[in-house]
């Protein structure tokens, strides 16, 4: 199918592109397009205005700090993950990004468009809520700061207003002493996970003092269970806060297998990454 018929803005700066936002009802942005020119074919998006972000300047750093990693609103998934220094202060980007997709998609696809477009089979946006977060938007209002907890609103539905456009991710760093695990079942490796689990914990003395677990493809919005309390059986305390469903790629029932399978097994990774790191 062809998509309907749209107006197309290519805006030289963000002031230009946030005016442009506000000025259009119906407008929508185009970050890399992985999702949404797929949606504009299947006639399943019908935006009045694609407002195209790609030539707004300064918006394609993955800037690392002490306190974590931020990435760009056309930062591709390609140069996060190919960012060493990234993977070395949070290893959990580069842990996730390596199933996100195929090599041609993460080239155009960004990091931050992922997180917008909200879907709960998406790696990213769980990343950013296990990890706690945060994305910063802006619009002729003003800027603001939403919180990973307060990001995702429903399936593939993100809290950001029709006019906001999101600058920025900030993924934190991983704090001593914290390890973190991700794995996945996908039919094929590149294809959206039918279950994909990633741990994070926190260890003083050997001890886990926090645990938590975020889940892809299980729930309408990225689902995190705090397992601390639960260590002798993440998984069923997990499953109590999860909503497996029935898809034509997998039946419920296998997807509740994969998390009793794959839960605990990352967690044991996550703990024994947390004490790699101490060596
Ligand atoms: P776009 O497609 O341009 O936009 C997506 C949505 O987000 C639109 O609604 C758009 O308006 C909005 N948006 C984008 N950027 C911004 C912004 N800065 N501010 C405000 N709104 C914005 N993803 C995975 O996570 N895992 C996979 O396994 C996976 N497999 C894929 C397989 C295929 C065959 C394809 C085509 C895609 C796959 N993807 C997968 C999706 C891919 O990761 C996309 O890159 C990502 O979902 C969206 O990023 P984008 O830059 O392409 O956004």
């Amino acid at each position: 199918m062809k998509p309907a018929p749209f107006a197309y803005l290519r805006p030289a700066t963000l002031e230009e592109a946030l005016a442009a936002l506000a000025g259009q009802q119906g407008a929508k942005v185009l970050a890399g397009g992985q999702s949404l020119v797929p949606l504009l074919s299947m006639r399943l998006a019908a935006p009045s205005t694609l407002v195209d972000i790609n030539a707004l300047p300064d918006l394609s750093h993955v800037a690392v700090s002490d306190d974590g990693v931020r990435i760009g609103a056309l930062a591709r998934h390609a140069e996060v993950l190919a960012s060493r220094e990234a993977a070395e202060r949070q290893p959990l980007l580069a842990m996730a990004l390596s199933h996100v997709a195929h090599a041609t998609i993460r080239n155009r696809g960004t990091t931050v468009g992922s997180l917008v477009h909200a879907d709960a089979a998406a790696e990213m946006p769980m990343v950013l809520r296990l990890l706690e977060g945060s994305v910063d938007v802006a619009s002729v209002r003003g800027r603001r700061t939403i919180p990973a907890a307060e990001l995702f609103a429903g399936p593939l539905e993100s809290t950001l207003a029709q006019d906001e456009i999101a600058v920025e991710a900030c993924f934190p760093a991983l704090a001593p002493g914290a390890g973190v695990a991700f794995q996945e079942i996908a039919r094929r490796h590149g294809d959206y996970a039918l279950v994909g689990v990633a741990a994070h914990v926190e260890t003083d003395g050997g001890e886990v003092t926090r645990a938590r677990v975020g889940f892809v493809s299980v729930s309408d919005v990225p689902v995190v269970v705090d397992v601390t309390d639960s260590l002798d059986d993440p998984a069923s305390a997990a499953l109590a806060e999860l909503e497996p469903a029935d898809d034509i790629h997998a039946t419920a029932a296998y997807r509740a297998h994969l998390v009793k399978v794959l839960t605990p097994r990352v967690l044991a990774d996550a703990v024994h990454h947390a004490r790699d790191r101490k060596k």
